[in-house]
């Protein structure tokens, strides 16, 4: 039923794979179970891409794998998995999984399918051909189910049986192939893409957590502008998540937005961390300014009129989108600080300096001065103070109006 491809047609070798990958197959191989790499690392190597994370898949159960290592563990998410740790790495083992009966919620939605299966039903229970890839490094052969080799040296991302019912089951699916497509240089083959724009509002019925984690990954993937462009092209933004609206449709703050995506882009191409938060908080405030706004006329003062629209604004996006607890922390410290960068006088700009969020409040002033919301010379003032000796400092501050 698999094709068999072996290594002289598709070149990736087994010392091309993480040590932890090739390991964990191999103990598990040891121990008499099959097991494969499979999904996203298969696909990125024959791509010649580095894989950001390794999966396997065994038949192994979940039991039987975490006997196999020292350290395994558990996690009972919406699938049992297991983590097993090597030196640095963690890869994600998963048990072949069924086809059959799997719950569905009335709109068709899958919410439990921890069945056993063949590896057979495992690959077809995955989203893309692509995705459905089996190496073994044992052998170095790929296991191929749905021709997802050839969909892949033809640049096509094809969703594996239905579009239309594999998105009622898991409407996450049509946010996967924008940003597998746009991540990977593919186009979505036009039977998986004609009825995204149809079936759009489904993502409603996704759990925000979810929406959250998925929306992280398309933000973090490195093309995130190339992300977000297709899903307004796919009809995938509009009033489905108030985030998307917000950085798609924003007359005032597009300049702003963009710049900050492209910052995030590169650094995720330099492999350099990037912090939610900040990118959250650049996403946002547009919004936090025009409900600023809004409270101002209203007569509030200044700072609690900021505080209150800070709350409005993230209390509108966690109804869609869980933006965890210690992410909208962090929001809300960058924001905060905003107003304080135009206090030049006094002890106040080098309490400023000793915040401990400073610098990612400095690099969001940089942002919002090259987008032309405050002045230019406001930042230069900042880039110069932070870096000056004590004496020169006494020398820069600037006397209040
Ligand atoms: P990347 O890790 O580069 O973002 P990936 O394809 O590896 O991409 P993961 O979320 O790590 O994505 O998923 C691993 C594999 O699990 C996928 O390659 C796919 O086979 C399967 N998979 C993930 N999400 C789904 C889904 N919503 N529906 C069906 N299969 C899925
Ligand atoms: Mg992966």
């Amino acid at each position: 039923e698999a094709a068999r491809i072996g290594r002289s047609s598709h070149g990736v070798t087994r010392d091309q794979l993480s040590y932890g990958g090739r390991r964990v197959c191999e103990v598990l191989q040891e121990n008499g179970f099959e097991a494969f790499v499979v999904g996203g690392a298969v696909r990125d190597l024959l791509l010649a891409r580095d894989p950001k994370d390794y999966d396997v898949a065994t038949n192994a159960t979940p039991e039987q794998v975490k006997r196999c290592f020292r350290r395994a563990r558990i996690i009972g998410r919406r699938f049992q998995i297991v983590h097993v740790v090597m030196r640095d790495e963690i890869i994600e083992v998963t048990t072949f999984r069924g086809l059959h009966d799997s719950e569905t919620d009335e709109h068709g939605r899958v919410l439990h399918d921890n069945v056993f299966g063949s590896q057979a039903e495992d690959a077809a229970r995955r989203d893309f051909t692509v995705n459905a890839l089996y190496y073994n490094p044992a052998d170095e052969t790929i296991l191929d189910y749905h021709h997802g080799v050839a969909d892949l040296k033809q640049k096509t991302l094809r969703i594996i049986g239905d579009p239309a019912v594999r998105y009622r089951e898991d409407p996450v699916r049509m946010l996967r192939a924008v940003r597998l497509a746009a991540k990977l240089g593919l186009s979505i083959d036009p039977a998986a893409r004609r009825p995204i724009r149809e079936m759009a509002e489904l993502i409603e019925n996704i759990p925000a957590a979810r929406l959250f984690d998925e929306m992280l990954k398309l933000l973090t993937s490195g093309y995130s502008l190339k992300c977000l462009q297709q899903l307004r092209e796919e009809g995938l933004h509009h009033g489905l998540l108030p985030l998307l609206d917000v950085i798609l449709e924003q007359p005032r703050g597009e300049k702003f937005v963009r710049l900050a995506l492209e910052a995030t882009d590169r650094r995720v191409k330099e492999d350099k961390p990037i912090s939610p938060g900040f990118l959250f908080a650049t996403l946002l405030w547009h919004e936090v300014l025009a409900q600023w706004d809004k409270n101002l006329n209203k007569g509030e003062r200044r700072i609690p009129a900021l505080m209150a629209a800070m709350d409005q604004v993230l209390e509108k996006q966690c109804q869609k989108l869980a933006i965890t607890r210690r992410i909208a922390g962090d929001i809300k410290e960058i924001w905060m600080l905003q107003p304080r960068f135009e206090a030049r006088a006094g002890k106040r700009p080098f309490l400023l300096l000793d915040q401990p969020r400073y610098k990612a409040a400095y690099d969001f002033l940089l942002l919002r001065a090259a987008s032309g919301e405050v002045e230019q010379a406001l930042a230069d003032w900042w880039s110069a103070f932070m870096v000056a000796d004590y004496d020169e400092q006494q020398d820069m501050l600037v006397p209040d109006k």
